[in-house]
């Protein structure tokens, strides 16, 4: 069984406690509007087009996204940090796109980093079934769940779907006992209202034991992946939140009783 792939980073310090290692798996259920990882969508290695310039000469390159890994070749490249990870209290991450897209190759590759004792940590958008993050919670030390927006219509016309189900596995986990951290990704009129923000804390407060919310400020970097993928019209996408935006969004959740970080 093989898992794909479209990219391995490793010193990440924004993805889980620690010096980690973040495995990007291929596949979304999502189309976030801001999304900054667009390579990710498709379950399916994928050809990109880049273009070259060269003083008054231009030339395109193209390049392959997605490799197919088992998940012994994978742990095998991942383990290769475990002195970074023993010395920082760090590990693996898993993000995407959505890991549990391929949830076989996920459960596989958590169960052998865990027996050789690698923290493991998921990073979801909470859209897959009930089932699969139920099989994966035994192996996995931490998960870093995404609160995009809690009304659904409007989850629905950011994403592309409603959040019951998110909203539900959010629940789930919890329930299960799961280390979760959430992640509230800031996108400035998509859903910094207060009435988001209140109603997100709301919901918070009535799970046990969440006692962090990162805040991942929108950006812009991603422009260029859209160009190369030849999809959307960045032209559209939102501005950026200023830093004294952000700043209020960490003092309203640091108040609501929240530890918080700025980019995870
Ligand atoms: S869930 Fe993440 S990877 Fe998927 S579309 Fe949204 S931002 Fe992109």
């Amino acid at each position: 069984m093989q898992g794909l792939v479209f990219d391995i980073r490793r010193y990440s310090v924004h993805d889980g406690p620690g010096i980690r290692t973040t495995v990007f798996l291929k596949g979304c259920p999502l189309r976030c509007l801001w999304c900054h990882n667009p390579e990710s969508w498709l379950l399916q290695p994928e050809t990109t087009v880049r273009k070259n310039r060269i003083g008054n000469d231009t030339f395109e390159t193209t390049e392959v996204v997605g490799k197919y890994y088992t998940p012994t070749e994978l742990v095998s490249i991942v383990e290769k940090d475990y002195l970074f990870f023993d010395e920082s209290n760090g590990g693996v991450t898993f993000s995407g796109g959505e890991p549990l897209m391929q949830p076989e190759f996920l459960e596989q590759s958590l169960a052998l980093l865990h027996k050789k004792g690698i923290h493991t940590a998921v990073d979801t958008c909470g859209l897959a079934s009930a089932e699969r993050y139920k099989a994966i919670a035994p192996h996995t030390n931490l998960f870093l769940f995404d609160l995009k927006h809690m009304d659904s219509a409007t989850h629905k016309r950011l994403t592309g779907c409603d959040n019951e189900l998110i909203l539900s596995n959010l629940r789930l986990l919890n329930t299960l006992g799961a280390d979760i951290i959430i992640r509230y990704p800031f996108i400035p009129t998509a859903n910094d209202s207060k009435e988001n923000l209140n109603a997100m804390v709301s919901f918070l407060s009535a799970l046990k034991g969440i006692s962090e919310v990162d805040v991942l400020p929108y950006h812009k970097i991603a422009a260029h992946k859209y160009q190369k993928m030849g999809i959307g019209n960045w032209d559209n996408a939102p501005s950026e939140p200023t830093k004294t935006e952000i700043e209020q969004v960490v003092s309203f959740l640091k108040n609501s009783g929240y530890k918080v970080k700025v980019g995870g």
